[in-house]
């Protein structure tokens, strides 16, 4: 087994980069991904206690793209050196961008009543600031009792404190991957809230625009989607990948490597990844 998707405290993870690795080794996990979102910040840290550990270890990042459909869209990238400079120029735009995104929810949470202040934010992020962190904030003062809570009442795609990001469309996004060397790869095919046909039609666009793989295991997918997805990426000659979505404390329902229990992502997944990066 090997988790391919996790995040960390450089994005909205409660667990730093080095401690993924080691608690993946504790879990027999065969390799790891780290893909925070919209940062690189964590993978020096990881890559090199990967080596002195000895575990198998892709570089990775998670970026939030825009979609017309009902859900949403994350694409995931895999690198195999942290060195990512091409790619983090694009991202400092997209971190300016949350900086902004960040200080326009503080201004709408203060006018509904709830105070909370940007070094507050910093305090509990120790990264990027996303609205995980805006929850477990509302949790810890008292405004609400609960993260999910919090994502309901203020945080939530249209609930009133809420602010949409600035996203990359998906042909920038997947350029920016391949200019750094890596493989583009559609994150959690659920959450884009397509039904099948229009599924099946979105891949086919998708492998046009460059996309390699498909993450076909995923906490939230059941097994017939799973199966769905399989066939899904054999008829499209794509690389099928798969991953917890681990994030600590902010998701505590999802084990690293096993999901909610019961995921098994193959070792194939990472090897096949692994195989097609050596070939660039
Ligand atoms: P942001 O990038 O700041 O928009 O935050 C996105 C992150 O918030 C996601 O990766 C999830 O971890 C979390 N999230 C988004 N929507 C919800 C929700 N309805 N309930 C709980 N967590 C959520
Ligand atoms: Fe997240
Ligand atoms: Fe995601
Ligand atoms: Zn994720």
């Amino acid at each position: 087994m090997v988790d391919l998707h996790t995040h960390s405290t450089a994005s909205d993870g409660t667990f730093r980069p080095s401690e993924l690795v080691y608690l993946a080794k504790k879990e027999g996990l065969k390799a790891l991904a780290l893909t925070d979102h919209d940062t690189t910040a964590g993978l020096k840290e990881a890559y090199e206690v990967s080596l002195e550990e000895g575990l198998p270890f892709l570089c990775g990042i998670e970026i939030s793209v825009k979609f017309d459909g009902p859900g949403h869209f994350h694409l995931l990238g895999y690198f195999m050196s942290p060195e990512l400079t091409p790619l983090e120029e694009t991202l400092r735009a997209l971190q300016d961008a949350r900086k902004r995104r960040n200080e326009l929810m503080i201004e709408k949470l203060r006018a509904l009543g709830v105070e909370i202040t940007l070094s507050e934010l910093e305090e509990i992020a120790q990264g990027e600031i996303g609205r995980p962190h805006f929850a477990r904030l509302l949790v810890e003062k008292g405004y609400v009792k609960t993260p999910d809570e919090a994502f309901e009442k203020y945080l939530r795609k249209g609930a009133p404190a809420y602010v949409p990001k600035a996203l990359l469309t998906p042909e920038e996004a997947i350029s920016s991957i391949y200019k750094a060397g890596g493989i583009p790869v559609l994150a959690h095919p659920v959450t884009l809230k397509l039904n099948r046909k229009e599924l099946s039609h979105y891949l086919e666009e998708l492998k046009e625009l460059g996309i390699r793989g498909i993450e076909v295991y995923y906490s939230e997918h059941t097994g017939e989607f799973t199966s769905f997805l399989l066939s899904e990426v054999k008829r499209l000659g794509l690389i099928p990948t798969g991953g917890s979505d681990f994030h600590g404390a902010n998701k505590p329902d999802i084990k690293l490597g096993r999901g909610f229990g019961n995921l098994r992502v193959p070792e194939e997944c990472f090897q096949s990844l692994k195989r097609e990066l050596e070939m660039f």
